[in-house]
């Protein structure tokens, strides 16, 4: 399962271009969300999604391979940590022969070790997806429902964004 994320120029263009590249692979996309930028930065709202990728070719490594491949094509570039960005694409959870896989790496750490917490990850999760379950996490509609009202309230569906 991906998060994908852009406050940066042409936000709807940068996602519908990232599910392109990410072609046959993905098999289901959220609506798009739109949400007030978290942390110290002052910058844009984010257009937020969550899309769901299978391909039996591909491993975690090549996820998030595919992941930066998408950010490069966005012009992508890292200045401040959290600052504003064309496109974000995060892991948040890869199943591999049917059972979740874990790792701690810190270059890929998986389940993403923030996703639980995150309003923009989980309310698009649950609106594509209400029996969803977040490994280590249990059920993403209690993880919603855990929420910072304020937080999950600011996640604010965009009918009017069609990808
Ligand atoms: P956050 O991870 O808190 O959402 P970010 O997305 O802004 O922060 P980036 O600058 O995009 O952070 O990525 C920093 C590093 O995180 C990347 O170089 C990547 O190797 C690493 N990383 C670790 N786990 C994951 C994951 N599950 N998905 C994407 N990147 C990850
Ligand atoms: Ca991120
Ligand atoms: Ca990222």
């Amino acid at each position: 399962m991906l998060s994908l994320g852009s406050n940066l120029g042409d936000r709807a263009a940068h996602l519908r271009s990232a599910l392109a590249r990410l072609g046959p692979a993905i098999v289901a996309v959220s609506p798009v969300f739109q949400t007030p930028p978290w942390g110290p930065v002052e910058q844009d709202d984010f257009l937020n999604i969550i899309a769901i990728a299978s391909d039996d070719d591909a491993d975690a490594d090549d996820w998030l391979l595919r992941a930066q491949a998408c950010e490069q094509a966005a012009g992508r570039v890292r200045e401040v940590r959290w600052g504003p960005r064309t496109l974000d694409v995060d892991i948040v959870t890869v199943v591999d022969g049917g059972r979740p896989v874990r790792s701690d790496d810190p270059v890929l750490t998986l389940p993403h070790p923030r996703a639980f917490e995150r309003a923009f990850v989980l309310v698009p999760w649950l609106a594509l997806d209400p029996g969803a379950s977040l490994p280590g996490h249990g059920s993403v509609a209690d993880l919603v429902g855990h929420l910072d009202p304020l937080e999950r309230d600011g996640v604010r569906l965009r009918e009017d964004v069609q990808l």
